[in-house]
């Protein structure tokens, strides 16, 4: 059997749109840049990522989780640095009206779309930061901003957190939530969006243990894209050389995308410089008290590991993604393998046929299951055609009713990696599905 890896974005990109993946969003308005949609079969995807995020970083006994809002203080903006510095350098050209970033091209040469010479304006810094207004009148109310991260609202809530969970250091706070950037060049799909989703966790620790915690959180977070099934092969570690101005060392995970390697996660030393800001903005008192420790004074530094909930989903989609025998019209499939774990739909019911004594078995079977996991029930076309359309999903196992099953009480079940089928009986089905894809 022959077996091809993901080729190209735009394989993934129909295929996402074909199953009901991910939409471009406002797609019968001619859509809205870089901005995205999660479809039925996305949105469950997404959602088990998110929560196997929640559970490695939560269900332990140092992490605390926190729901922060949106929007947040304007003061907050400005004491985290993001007013005077989250800016991308950006150029025009005057002839064709492209927009680029100046980091990204070289502005000697001409301009990469129409290949005009010198047409490049002066270089401007443009805040990345979307703005809105709050309260009933625009002209008087004050200028707010859609958070660009979601670490701040952990930062902001460090003495809430620490006072009524009485954590002592190390202790971390993790956030789930949306963020807000207006990207400059986005694209690739789902990898640079406007609107995205972050998945972020700030340990809080000792002065001087920042080399300590990276460490085991570089290895922490490492493991857990392996258990989401990346191939080890598909990711590195790739070191800052030149560090932000609020970190002391910062490394990304990187993943091998089918636009080449990118940042999927960063694990960044952020010092003390967050607390201290918001410490001086707020004037109020963020000082640890080491009551271990003769009662010592200090603002504790940050190990922080911030990954993109839809860059890891990018990679889960790139990684699962494999045609088998390509180019035999008999045998081709795209199948996407999933971890079973993470796919959207656990199993697909399939009555052979549409006959009122094997759809009633079915219904049964599938009002039985459906009480533990995702399912889907099909009926349409030949159950070749059933079976592709469910390796397209991802979905670990599909169970055909058929007249065998009226008389044994047993159903087929398909293994979606090994197309293995095995016979089992109808109230063995859902234990056989829990042992044996670990759900
Ligand atoms: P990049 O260099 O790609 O712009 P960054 O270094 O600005 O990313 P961070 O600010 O460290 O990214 O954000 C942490 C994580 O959030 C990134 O590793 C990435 O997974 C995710 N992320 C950041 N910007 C975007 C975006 N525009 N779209 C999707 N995910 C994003």
């Amino acid at each position: 059997m022959s077996e091809e890896n993901l080729q190209s974005m735009s394989d993934l990109v129909s295929l996402c749109k074909s199953r009901g993946f991910i939409f471009q969003s406002s797609e019968i308005y001619g859509g809205l840049g870089s901005c995205w949609d999660m479809g039925p079969l996305g949105v469950e995807l997404k959602n088990n990522i998110k929560n196997a995020w929640w559970r490695s970083m939560t269900f332990r006994d140092d992490v605390d989780g926190v729901d922060a809002a949106i929007l947040m203080h304007p003061l907050v903006w400005k004491a985290s640095g993001h007013v005077d510095n989250f800016t991308d350098p950006l150029v025009d050209c005057k002839s064709c009206k492209g927009r680029f970033r100046a980091d990204q091209i070289d502005l000697k040469a001409p301009c990469p779309t129409c290949k005009a010479k010198d047409s490049f304006t002066d270089i401007r810094n443009f805040n990345l930061m979307f703005t809105t207004h709050m309260g009933a009148v625009q002209e008087t109310a004050a200028e707010i901003y859609l958070r660009p991260e979601t670490a701040q609202g952990i930062f902001v809530n460090f003495l809430n957190v620490q006072s009524t969970m009485r954590r002592k250091l190390p202790f971390g706070i993790a956030q789930i939530g949306k963020a807000f950037r207006n990207e400059i060049t986005p694209g690739n799909f789902i990898f640079r969006m406007r609107e995205f989703e972050q998945m972020e966790m700030q340990y809080f620790i000792k002065p001087g243990t920042q080399a300590e915690a990276m460490e085991m959180w570089k290895e922490t977070r490492f493991q857990w894209h392996l258990d989401m099934g990346l191939r080890k092969e598909k990711l590195r570690f790739h070191k800052h050389e030149a560090l932000a101005h609020y970190a002391d060392a910062a490394f990304d995970i990187e993943y091998e995308f089918a636009h080449g390697w990118g940042e999927m996660e960063g694990i960044h030393s952020r010092t003390d410089f967050d607390l201290k800001q918001h410490m001086e903005f707020s004037k109020k008192n963020l000082m640890y008290v080491d009551q271990m420790d003769g009662n010592k004074k200090f603002i504790p530094y940050v190990l922080e590991t911030s990954v993109g909930a839809d860059r890891s989903l990018l990679a889960i989609l790139s990684d699962a993604y494999r045609v088998e025998n390509k180019g035999d019209a008999e045998k081709e499939r795209t199948v996407m393998r999933f971890k079973p774990s993470l796919a959207p739909i656990k199993a697909a019911i399939m009555p052979l046929m549409k006959k009122p004594e094997l759809e009633g078995t079915a219904d049964k079977l599938l009002r039985e299951l459906q009480k533990d996991f995702k399912c889907d029930y099909d009926t349409a076309g030949s159950i070749g055609k059933r079976y592709r359309r469910q390796d397209e999903a991802g979905t670990p196992a599909c169970i055909t009713v058929d007249f065998d099953t009226l008389t044994d009480q047993a159903v087929t079940v398909r293994h979606r990696d090994t197309m293995v089928q095995e016979r089992i009986a109808l109230d063995k089905v859902k234990m056989y599905l829990k042992d044996t894809f670990n759900l």
